[in-house]
């Protein structure tokens, strides 16, 4: 009896703990995921805090400290799946789970690399990923795992077994649906968005009980179309043809593709989207809302609360998906509720996040060719244009439009690669690439579950000597404060710590990290494949922990045109690696 009751004061105890790191044996809980940015012992979300700061206050490791940061094992995703591996780890308890390309996930004990369990998805052969077969990571509550696959489906699995607990349709995959972004979780709801806007696809964030994958509420990204809320319609997403020429929003893109970020302050949820469909802009005159902006949302009813258009009337693929990442911004004596954007289409975007209005926006590349810049007071780019690719229609010509070169390419000057912020040097750290494009448009018309452009491209690079930056802006002035430059583009996450460090991956096969203040690189690793996931640490067994998945792939090789030449030679692979600052 007394070792009963000794047990139960353990499990208490444990319990009590939750608050300060050490865990509960039930798993973790909606208020740990909120408070996960500040959790040393764990990353228990995609952006190591619904805020997605990719920051840690971390500092055992330091800029002086690094050089004895060692490699403590590699786990093998195994197979001849290899491709693109862009996932963020979640570490829990010991555990690392980590998913890989052709919708995988393993369980891996965090100390010895031994594999607890793998889950292989069943993709049917007719998946459309447009971009590569990545996933960017799984999300974690109480003691289940979830993660979003290629066929468009959300599979939530028990976390200790690896069994399948319950496995939903989210979209039709062969309407050109797919999914690859971590889903988030927030008061027991798991959230996500979709993908496939090069297919005419319809943009959605979704929300559903994460104990039964039921549908609580879905909201559509384009102007016109129907929300739901608890099995029944809820409200139209904008006002039908506002910025949307006939029927043309029901096949209008704005996927979301990248999924979202939460702010527990402002109990928001922010999910940008991706471009309209089709890419030639002359056939959609307007504004095409949502597409090309950042929402949001309250999670609570999937309603919009206020929208920022980064790209009215998008014509060069300007996706805006890229990650709102929430930050208090210290200025003139006071602190503003602000959320910090690198967006694709080249400038960087300051937002006050009550409301939606912008506070500054600047060039974070060094070429845009499509608007002078973004006017202050009414938030919209000043267009050049003449730079917008031609209608087909006026060609003169085998119904090819106007060429131009426009900068930067579509593939962004930031794709999907997450930024980090660090609050200590009130910098973020963003991973660009400088390149440019032809561009012309071409006539289309829609087809179901085809692909849906009426453009062609070739991407080229503007520099000889490098096309991957890594620069720290800072987003009181919008100045470059350092740069990195990397001979191939870079499309690996960040992260920053209190130890003044920030870590990127190359697709060169290093990890390495920078100097968070001067910007000096203090140390790499050769992983043996491209780096183009998202590096994390923690602390377990009181030493400090850093982890990034290796493995060459991602829409660059596929898309790249004369870049994806420069790189042909990258050799793939899929593996995790764990690194370790050992005790003194
Ligand atoms: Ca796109």
């Amino acid at each position: 009896m007394k070792r009963l009751v000794t047990s139960l004061a353990l499990a208490a105890s444990l319990t009590a703990f939750s608050a300060t790191g050490v865990l509960a044996a039930d798993g973790p809980s909606s208020d740990d995921l909120l408070k996960s940015a500040t959790n040393t012992e764990a990353v228990l979300t995609y952006g190591m805090g619904p805020q997605a700061q990719r920051f840690s206050p971390l500092t055992d490791l330091n800029a002086d400290t690094v050089k004895k940061l060692v490699p403590v094992w590699s786990f093998s995703f195994g197979g001849e799946k290899q491709r693109g591996q862009e996932a963020q780890p979640i570490i829990y308890d010991g555990t690392i789970y980590v998913t890989g390309s052709y919708s995988r996930l393993y369980a891996v004990d965090a100390r010895t690399g031994h594999k607890k369990w793998e889950y292989n998805h069943r993709l049917p052969d007719g998946i459309m990923p447009c971009c590569d077969v990545v996933n960017r990571g799984a999300a974690i509550y109480k003691d289940k795992i979830y993660f979003a696959t290629l066929d468009a489906r959300l599979v939530a699995l028990n976390r200790e077994t690896g069994k399948v607990v319950w496995n939903k349709k989210l979209q039709e995959y062969k309407e050109g649906y797919s999914n690859t972004a971590a889903p988030l979780i927030i008061d027991g709801k798991i959230i996500t968005g979709n993908s496939g806007g090069e297919f005419g696809v319809i943009g959605m964030v979704e929300a559903r009980d994460a104990e039964t994958g039921e549908l609580v509420w879905q909201r559509p990204t384009i102007e016109g179309n129907m929300g739901t809320l608890n099995g029944k319609d809820s409200t139209v997403t904008g006002k039908t043809n506002a910025s949307w020429p006939g029927d043309m929003y029901k096949t209008g893109g704005g996927a979301t593709w990248l999924g979202g970020t939460y702010d527990p302050e402002t109990k928001t949820l922010f999910f940008g989207t991706g471009n309209p469909a089709p890419w030639n802009s002359h056939l959609r005159p307007g504004d095409n809302l949502y597409t090309s902006s950042t929402l949001a949302i309250n999670p609570d009813n999937g309603e919009i609360k206020w929208h920022y258009q980064t790209t009215p009337h998008d014509g060069w693929d300007f996706d805006g998906v890229n990650e709102f990442v929430s930050f208090d911004l210290k200025k003139d004596g006071k602190v503003v509720k602000a959320g910090g954007k690198a967006d694709r289409n080249g400038f960087f975007y300051v937002i006050d996040r009550t409301n939606g209005k912008l506070i500054n926006a600047s060039p974070f590349v060094t070429k845009i060719t499509w608007a002078k810049g973004i006017d202050i007071e009414t938030g919209r780019p000043i267009y050049i244009d003449d730079n917008r690719p031609g209608a087909p229609t006026e060609g003169g010509g085998e119904g090819k439009g106007k060429s131009v070169f426009a900068a930067p390419a579509f593939l962004g000057a930031k794709n999907w690669m997450p930024m980090a912020y660090n609050p200590q040097t009130e910098l973020f750290y963003v991973p660009a690439n400088e390149w440019g494009m032809d561009i012309w448009n071409e006539p289309i018309t829609y087809k179901k579950g085809a692909a849906y452009l009426g453009a062609g491209f070739t991407i080229k690079p503007l520099y000889d000597d490098y096309i991957g930056a890594l620069r720290a802006v800072d987003p009181k002035t919008g100045k470059i404060v350092w740069e990195y430059k990397n001979p191939a583009p870079l499309w690996g996450g960040v992260l920053t710590t209190a130890g003044n460090l920030v870590f990127t991956g190359t697709p060169e096969g290093y990890l390495k990290a920078f100097d968070a203040k001067s910007g000096q690189e203090v140390w790499k690793f050769q992983t043996g494949s491209g780096v183009v996931g998202s590096p994390v640490t923690w602390k377990m067994d009181g030493e400090q922990y850093v982890a990034v998945v290796s493995g060459w792939g991602g829409a660059v090789p596929l898309w790249g045109g004369d870049v994806a030449k420069l790189v042909k030679d990258i050799n793939q692979g899929g593996s995790l690696w764990v690194f370790k600052l050992p005790k003194a």
